[in-house]
């Protein structure tokens, strides 16, 4: 009988075992994780959980009885420590496991802020796991001010709780604009004008300097030399990919472990998936930080493991809620070079991004249709005119059949 250890009970982790026995694998298999929680969702915590509108046990991907069910054995609030990939092996402390295939699914870890500029005072929080929302959720009181340091998805999700609870909000952004690093100044402007109209004050082009206090926050100086008095920080600086692991046991790393199509390491016997892993793509090679990337990758692995020899074909999508927005984005616009607006009723609009005469992603703001129709386009590899996207008299699903 086969052994598969997976590490990492994230969701790449979670998902990748369920796929195993929903494809009959009939072997043993081992979910070992850091984190002492149930298997569980991340998105919420920076959104409906942090607001104090989801319950714990909605957090969670599947019960505990799934996994007994299933005998899938759960070895929760342990860290493989090592690897040896002749043996197949990983060690926890002192305990020694064997496998016959290995999945790392290790996940991500959020950058943090040098000690030397006060990154390691009281109530300077980070946004990763449930213990770091459960941290810092008592803060969140009606009148108090957080600064969040960082304008991407994590700190414009934490800044919409925020004000949305009465806090006061200052929110810092190094980058001349919010989101500059995943999207267009359209959509930036949009989401700007979003949180500017729930009095979140947004500077751009504006970065930390360092923190002030003793042991706890209590101020902060910015890059252009303006001070605050805040009671606590939220940083959202972005995620290093899970890989130390991976580079002690020599497996090739490039952005994230090294995979090919179907998975597989530069190990044979060891497979990597969700976030810690960088795959190709459209003769290039990628690593997406997704739920849905995380689940498709992880399944694709499993089937792998039993033998299918498939391809992960990424279909590249995500999502962020903020305030009464659902941004819904198809597609990855990396090289763009033009945008096209389309205004819907009540505030929404969508964002299209084109190379050349090639559809590339979709941004839809409160769109659900425009995102829809974008994503079954860019999956099937049709490209609209941008003329015709532009133009408001357009039956934006007749795009479909042309
Ligand atoms: P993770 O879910 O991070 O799981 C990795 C797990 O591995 C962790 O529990 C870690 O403790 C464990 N681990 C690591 N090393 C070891 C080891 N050596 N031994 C044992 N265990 C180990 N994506 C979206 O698509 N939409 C969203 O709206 C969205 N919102 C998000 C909001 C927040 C606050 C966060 C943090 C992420 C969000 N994401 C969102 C991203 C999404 O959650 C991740 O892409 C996804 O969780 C990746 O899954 P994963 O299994 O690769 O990693």
């Amino acid at each position: 009988m086969s052994h598969v250890i997976v590490v990492g009970a994230g969701q790449a982790g979670a998902s990748c075992v369920a796929k195993l026995r929903s494809e009959g694998f009939d072997g043993d298999i081992t979910l070992i994780g850091s984190e002492p929680a149930l298997p569980y969702q991340r998105p919420p915590l920076s959104k409906k959980y942090l607001l104090g509108e989801m319950e714990l046990e909605r957090l969670f991907l599947r019960p505990e009885t799934f996994y007994e069910q299933n005998n899938i054995s759960l070895r929760l609030g342990e860290t493989v420590d090592g690897i040896d990939p002749i043996a197949r092996t990983v060690s926890l402390g002192k305990t020694t496991l064997q496998y016959d295939e290995l999945v790392l699914a290790t996940g991500s870890h959020p950058r943090h802020l040098p000690e030397s500029i006060g990154g390691t005072l009281d109530n300077v929080f980070t946004m990763r796991d449930l213990a770091d929302a459960d941290a810092m959720a008592p803060h969140f009181a009606e009148g108090k001010h957080v600064l969040v340091v960082g304008g991407g998805y994590i700190g414009l999700e934490a800044a919409a709780v925020a004000a949305s609870k009465g806090l006061k909000v200052t929110l810092v952004e190094m980058a001349d604009r919010i989101l500059q690093r995943v999207a267009a100044a359209e959509t930036s402007d949009y989401f700007r004008t979003l949180h500017s109209s729930h009095g979140v004050d947004i500077r751009e082009g504006v970065g930390l300097q360092n923190l002030v206090g003793d042991e706890q926050v209590t101020g902060a100086v910015l890059s252009d030399g303006s001070e605050l008095s805040v009671d606590f920080v939220i940083v959202g600086v972005g995620i290093t990919p899970g890989v130390s692991l991976a580079e002690k046991a020599k497996l090739e790393i490039d952005n994230g472990i090294q995979t090919d199509a179907h998975g597989r390491t530069s190990d044979a016997h060891i497979w990597a998936a969700g976030d810690c892993a960088s795959f190709p793509y459209r003769g290039d090679r990628i690593r997406l930080e997704s739920v849905p990337n995380a689940i498709d990758q992880a399944e694709v692995v499993a089937q792998n493991i039993m033998g299918a020899g498939k391809d992960y074909v990424a279909k590249p999508w995500f999502w962020s809620d903020q305030y009464d927005v659902k941004l819904q984005i198809a597609g990855l616009n990396a090289g763009f070079d033009t945008v096209i607006v389309r205004d819907g009723d009540e505030g929404s609009q969508s964002v299209w991004y084109y190379k050349g005469d090639e559809l590339l992603a979709v941004d839809a703001m409160n769109a659900p249709r425009d995102y829809m129709i974008g994503k079954r386009l860019i999956e099937a590899g049709k490209s609209p005119s941008p003329e015709r996207v532009r133009n408001p008299e357009t039956d934006m699903k007749a795009l479909l059949k042309a």
